[in-house]
């Protein structure tokens, strides 16, 4: 408990928040860039998705010039199915997520998606077919309208407040003083965190592509908002490819796929029935210490 009082612990903590949020920022403002991207291979070819499976293929990763912080990682997150990454704090999991839009290129390995190498297709086409949901959702200066539509700048009214629909956002949204136009951010009316939340999920699924990149929200919300979070996520995970950071359980145990990550490597593979099943795997012992783990 003293421990938790330590301001350079605390201090220690919040820089790796704003980091985190800055990381977050960063990736959403990439996906939403459609300006050809210079870094592209001569010759870089427009992907092609047909069932939007994502493979990883002996991936090895570090930042800079450190020991690296995932290795030999090879799984593949099915089309249209939920892979879910568990696994402590530090153990790659954001990593891994990060690896997929390109924000990183791997240092060994391949990333391919439906068998196109992601290092030899064009940026723009990669991150067209992305979509990604924050652990703390990201409001910018605007309208709920003009949040919505960053999602996807050609966007019609109606798609807007469709997605909105979907993201069961819409209610609330019309219960604002100004519906569609009032203004968010740092000058607009303040939202819930479960409001927020969903906001954010429209703004996903505004751009209705076919991969979904979700980082669990770790803190609770109240129950209502919660039920109403959990359902829009159901909304824009179904018929997608998602691989998702799970912090809940309820989410960890519905993943058609699970992937254990440790210090870096995947250590256990599978279904929770046949996870749980491993006593000594530690899936089961975190499973016993009622995952999620408290952190990311
Ligand atoms: P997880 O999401 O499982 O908590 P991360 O992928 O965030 O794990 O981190 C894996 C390792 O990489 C950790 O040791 C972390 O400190 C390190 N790391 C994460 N981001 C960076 C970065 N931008 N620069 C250097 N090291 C980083
Ligand atoms: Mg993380």
């Amino acid at each position: 408990l003293l421990l938790a009082y330590d301001p350079a612990r605390r201090l220690a903590k919040l820089q790796v928040q704003m980091e985190r949020a800055v990381v977050n920022a960063r990736m959403i403002y990439a996906l939403l860039d459609t300006q050809p991207m210079q870094r592209d291979k001569p010759g870089a070819r427009d992907l092609s998705v047909t069932d939007a499976e994502i493979a990883f293929d002996d991936v090895t990763f570090s930042y800079g010039n450190g020991q690296p912080v995932v290795r030999g990682i090879s799984f593949v997150a099915e089309g249209g199915k939920t892979t879910a990454l568990v696994g402590p704090s530090g153990a790659g999991k954001s990593t891994i997520i990060n690896l997929i839009p390109r924000f990183y290129d791997p240092s060994g390995g391949r990333i391919l998606i439906d068998g196109q190498d992601i290092s030899d297709v064009t940026k723009a086409s990669l991150r067209h077919h992305i979509a990604y949901v924050s652990q703390q959702p990201y409001l910018f200066e605007g309208t709920i309208r003009d949040n919505i539509r960053y999602g996807r700048p050609d966007a019609t009214d109606a798609e807007v407040e469709e997605a909105a629909k979907l993201a069961y956002a819409h209610d609330f949204i019309l219960a604002q003083p100004s519906g569609y136009e009032t203004p968010v951010g740092e000058n607009g009316v303040t939202l819930s965190g479960g409001q927020r939340q969903r906001l954010s999920i429209a703004r996903a699924l505004v751009r209705n592509a076919p991969i979904l990149l979700l980082d669990e929200a770790t803190s609770a919300l109240d129950n209502e908002s919660e039920a109403a979070v959990q359902k829009a996520l159901e909304t824009a995970m179904s018929g997608r490819t998602v691989v998702v950071i799970a912090h809940r359980l309820s989410t960890v145990v519905n993943a058609d796929k699970i992937v254990v990550m440790h210090e870096g490597r995947l250590v256990e593979e599978g279904s929770h029935e046949t996870l749980a099943q491993r006593k000594d795997g530690l899936y089961a012992r975190l499973n016993n210490l009622q995952l999620p783990e408290p952190t990311s």
